[in-house]
């Protein structure tokens, strides 16, 4: 019986993991040429997700990359009064670690037997228990994971959802070594995440392993063509960087400091996400994990969802593995119910983060008894 997996993604790893701890192979077709091809992205924080990499047998591995004074925070209004923060000491548990999402997929890469990934495999479409890709190679399967994120090609064999415009623009922006370049900035975003809401607008400063610091602009209530109409020349990254200053009216100088002390790398990303509460009919050939399954907003829940689904499916088909009919069924009814109550958790801080007054309700999210 083969398990095929598209995309080689945290959940896909996680699942192929799990698998090869359990003694059954899997074939992980990835579209990218290499696990270099493609930068991935900075940090994650990993909280559920750990019970994910206990499964898997790489929970110490992951503590040794993991960042724990990356659970430092500060939250801020834009005229510059600071709400809270929050200092990590040396000796609290590793609760909601951050880690490079490079060094976790290397981590899951790693653990797995050489040629278990295959590289440069774009996946098309399935017909007749076969997978068809790109370059027009095909390969046979008898069960078929899509987890091949947000814009997923397997998801379609089982629903017609798509996902939705949230209207949200982020433009990423980032300054390198910060430490060496601008201490004083360095300082004042700390070991962790540094969070100035209100406005509709956000700004989420975190540091990441290498010294970068990766900066999202957040624009909420925004119409989805906005990234045309908002000014913003993404071709001429001084001028992207002055624009983003404008749209930044009122705002304490040492925000729009951070800003200016940006490099030339600003990337924009329109966030969508799939409808809450999405379900399909089970299959017994196909199902679907991570962002395929459930995009959210980004709120630090996808990651974390994405490796417990390819666990609990990997531990669901170690459990029957005969029966992959049964296997599905049983990792689909806990799934939908788990990525539904997370991605309703989701929405709500989404739109608390889009609220004129987010940095309050965000204190007030943090602290409920107003301590
Ligand atoms: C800016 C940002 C910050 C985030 N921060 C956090 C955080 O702090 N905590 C958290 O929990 N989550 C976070 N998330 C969400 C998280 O990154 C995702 O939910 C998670 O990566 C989903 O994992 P996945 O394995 O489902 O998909 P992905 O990680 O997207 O992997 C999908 C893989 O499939 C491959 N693929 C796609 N199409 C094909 C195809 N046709 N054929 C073959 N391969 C294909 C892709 O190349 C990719 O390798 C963040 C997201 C963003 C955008």
């Amino acid at each position: 019986m083969t398990i095929a997996i598209v995309g080689a993604g945290l959940g896909g790893l996680a699942l192929a993991r799990v698998l090869h701890v359990h003694g059954m192979d899997a074939v992980v077709y990835e579209r990218e040429a290499s696990r270099d091809a493609r930068g991935q992205g900075g940090m994650l924080d990993i909280h559920s997700g750990q019970r994910a990499l206990r499964e898997a047998g790489l929970i110490d591995e992951f503590y040794a990359i993991a960042r724990g004074e990356g659970q430092d925070m500060r939250l801020l209004e834009p005229d510059g009064t600071l709400l809270l923060q929050e200092d990590t000491p040396d000796d609290a548990p590793l609760a909601r670690p951050e880690v490079d999402r490079a060094d976790l997929r290397d981590l899951l890469l790693d653990s797995l037997p050489d040629g278990t990934v295959r590289w440069g495999h774009a996946f098309v479409h399935a017909a007749d228990g076969a997978l068809h890709f790109a370059d027009g190679g095909s390969a046979p399967y008898d069960l078929l994971v899509g987890a091949d994120g947000a814009n997923s090609r397997v998801r379609p064999l089982l629903t017609d959802a798509r996902p939705a415009h949230l209207g949200h623009h982020v433009v990423e922006v980032g300054i390198p070594d910060i430490d060496r370049t601008h201490p004083d900035l360095a300082a004042m975003v700390g070991r962790g995440t540094y969070w100035v809401l209100g406005g509709g607008i956000s700004l989420a400063a975190q540091r990441n392993g290498d010294g970068r610091v990766r900066i999202g602009l957040g624009f909420y209530n925004t119409p989805e063509d906005w990234f045309a109409t908002s000014g913003i020349p993404f071709d001429d990254p001084a001028a992207a960087k002055a624009r983003l200053i404008d749209l930044l009216p009122g705002w304490h100088p040492r925000f729009t400091a951070l800003i200016e002390a940006c490099d030339e790398m600003v990337v924009p990303r329109s966030i969508t996400a799939l409808p809450v509460g999405l379900t399909w009919p089970s299959r017994p050939d196909v199902t679907l994990i991570g962002d395929a399954a459930h995009l959210m907003p980004p709120v630090g829940e996808g990651a974390n969802m994405a490796l417990l689904d390819g666990a609990l499916l990997g531990l669901a088909l170690a459990a029957h593995p005969d029966d992959f009919a049964a296997a599905v069924r049983e990792y689909e009814r806990e799934m939908f119910e788990r990525s539904t109550a997370a991605a309703r958790m989701s929405a709500d801080l989404h739109t608390l983060l889009a609220s004129p007054d987010a940095a309050r309700k965000m204190l007030a999210f943090f602290q409920p008894d107003g301590d």
